[in-house]
């Protein structure tokens, strides 16, 4: 499968230094699939009403051009193409392009649908914006852990070599999401399981050293719901990232994606 990395929203926080969305797109036997989505249009036309004050507060750079949607018709594909969009969890940074794509089957984790719509506490109520999928998406839950998978790690494969991996800890529900790009490897998108690509690896897929940015790792402990399993998080993500032909991706680290686009 020929997996592209898309950069489809940059946030500008104060003090934290500029964080992307680092989308998938990958071409598979089944059609356009994206891994998240980054933000979309509508956020765009109406940031309060669908990003709220959290949003406002991180400063979104980006703009409609950087929409999932707009790259895919710029490499010549329409929004129908997209078939499935697999998705690491419910933060608006991640779903917000999910109204881009009405008609693709849209996987997560059984538990992260749950903490985000139909069983949400105190705290998911304040994090999570509904308006994000009022339009209706097609869901598709996976639930509980999945089958034995690798590195001591279960999952769900929701697609020929698609795999949704749960990693709960920022979110109750969070996944990676595992792709098998054949030659080129396996890719781990992260999600936001990590933040700090300095936190599983010392340089980055092209061999540029990766500081520690206490800012992006305080960011991360901030938002987060157990600390803990984030911890634990990151020593599994070092451990994959150490296997040979896997590589890692986090969500935001915008130093990761540069890399690679
Ligand atoms: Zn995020």
């Amino acid at each position: 499968m020929v997996v592209h990395h898309l950069s489809c929203g940059t946030f500008d926080p104060p003090l934290v230094g500029e964080i992307v969305c680092h989308v998938l797109l990958v071409e598979a036997d089944a059609g356009l699939v994206l891994v998240d989505t980054g933000l979309g249009l509508r956020d765009y036309a109406d940031p309060k009403g669908r990003i709220g004050p959290t949003g406002k507060l991180l400063r979104p750079v980006s703009g409609v051009p950087d929409t999932a949607l707009r790259q895919v018709e710029a490499r010549g594909y329409s929004a129908a193409d997209v078939a499935h969009v697999v998705v690491t969890h419910l933060d608006f940074d991640h779903i917000g392009g999910l109204s881009d794509f009405p008609s693709a089957t849209v996987h997560t984790t059984a538990d992260e649908h749950a903490a985000a719509i139909t069983s949400p506490d105190f705290l998911d109520k304040r994090r999570y914006r509904p308006a994000q999928w009022a339009h209706g998406p097609v869901w598709q839950l996976h639930e509980g852990k999945g089958d034995n998978w690798r590195e001591g790690l279960t999952g769900h494969e929701v697609l020929p070599g698609i795999t949704l991996v749960p990693m709960p800890g920022h979110s109750r529900g969070h996944a990676a999401v595992a792709v098998d790009a054949g030659e080129r490897g396996l890719i781990v998108h992260a999600g936001d399981a990590v933040f700090d690509a300095s936190s599983y690896a010392d340089v980055t897929p092209g061999g540029r050293p990766l500081d520690k940015t206490p800012m992006l790792r305080a960011f991360e402990q901030t938002v987060g719901r157990d600390r803990r399993a984030i911890a634990r998080n990151h020593r599994t993500l070092r451990r994959l990232n150490d296997t040979d032909g896997v590589m890692v991706v986090p969500a935001h680290d915008k130093r990761i994606l540069d890399d690679l686009r």
